[in-house]
């Protein structure tokens, strides 16, 4: 007799515990896959009533329906195979909104190892789901801005890598040519001597936006390469329209008319321009590509500066 009035209050205290944790506690039948129990506290998460919750299918359409499918095959499959699982899915709730749930499931067997029941737990996971979005959020945007040039806002050096690696592959693929201008300033340190790094900043800043006119093709890429160097990556063009885009941006400097008193090209900025142009071969790299168009933007600097050299075609 004490033994049961024992159990009764235990049985007491047990719906105590689980009726007031925040996690809800949940028991399905599984062969009617009728629920046995579900908590209270699921009304004021969801909206729905308690006794709403009938069949395991009233479950399965309270779940958003992007993780509907996913989620109810997953936990069948774990169920019919007697293994404990957890799944997290968006829960439907009354007003049209949905609630981040981690359900957490215990398979009950019998002493034959039959199914017997689903035992579980949901958690309100909403506040660690938003956590994760605003992170992921972040780590794109610091992605995007680790891609971008601090100063004048085109693409960085790591952007340019990036990129010439993709379209040396494409380039290989479809034997396509692919271009490559080098462009740097000249006398960009008497600039800077003479006007202020801050006006030095702003010329750089200038030139880069004027660099990105220039500019054609949907997949034509202007980068600054360093310092006062940049770079265009050109796919799909062949050496007489890199030619073009080169003396576009010789052009468009010049119409920019940055004055520099120490210049001797009428007392302008100007750039020195190295190009080429390949359909890159087995075991050619880009990095050699991008040396030998380097070569030519130092042979433009020794033949005066504020000109054009290109890779000779054999080269
Ligand atoms: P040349 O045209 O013949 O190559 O001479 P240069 O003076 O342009 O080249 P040099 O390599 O001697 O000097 C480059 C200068 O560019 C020195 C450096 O202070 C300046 N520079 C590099 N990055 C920046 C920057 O972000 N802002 C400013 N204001 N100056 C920079
Ligand atoms: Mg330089
Ligand atoms: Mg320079």
């Amino acid at each position: 007799m004490s033994d049961v009035s024992e159990l009764s209050s235990d049985n007491a205290v047990y719906k105590t515990l689980l009726e007031s944790t925040r996690a809800i506690p949940w028991k399905i039948d599984w062969a009617s896959m009728q629920f046995a129990y579900i908590g209270p506290q699921i009304e004021p998460l969801l909206g729905w009533r308690q006794d709403s919750w009938v069949s395991a299918n009233d479950w399965a359409m309270r779940i958003h329906p992007d993780d509907r499918d996913y989620v109810v095959n997953f936990c069948v499959a774990q169920s019919q195979a007697g293994v404990d699982h957890e799944a997290d899915y968006r829960a439907l709730t009354r007003d049209n909104g949905y609630v981040w749930i981690r359900d957490v499931v215990h398979v009950v067997r019998n002493s034959a190892g039959e199914v017997e029941s689903l035992i579980g737990f949901m958690f309100d996971i909403s506040e660690r789901k938003k956590t994760e979005e605003k992170l992921l959020a972040l780590q794109k945007e610091l992605e995007a801005l680790s891609f971008k040039d601090g100063l004048t806002g085109i693409a960085n050096r790591r952007r340019f890598d990036a990129s010439l690696e993709r379209e040396w592959d494409s380039a290989r693929s479809s034997a396509q040519p692919l271009s490559l201008i080098l462009l740097d300033v000249d006398f960009f340190k008497q600039y800077n001597d003479l006007y202020g790094h801050i006006q030095g900043d702003k010329c750089l800043t200038d030139i880069a936006q004027t660099l990105s006119l220039a500019l054609t093709g949907q997949r034509d890429l202007v980068a600054r390469y360093g310092g006062e160097e940049f770079v265009l990556i050109l796919p799909e063009t062949d050496a007489n329209a890199a030619q073009k885009v080169a003396e576009r941006c010789q052009r468009l400097i010049e119409k920019l008319a940055i004055v520099h008193a120490h210049s001797p090209h009428g007392q302008l900025v100007t750039l020195s321009i190295g190009l080429g142009t390949v359909v890159p071969a087995a075991g050619s790299s880009p990095a050699d590509f991008v040396q030998a168009v380097d070569r030519q933007l130092y042979v433009a600097k020794q033949h005066g500066r504020n000109r054009i050299e290109v890779v000779p075609p054999a080269a």
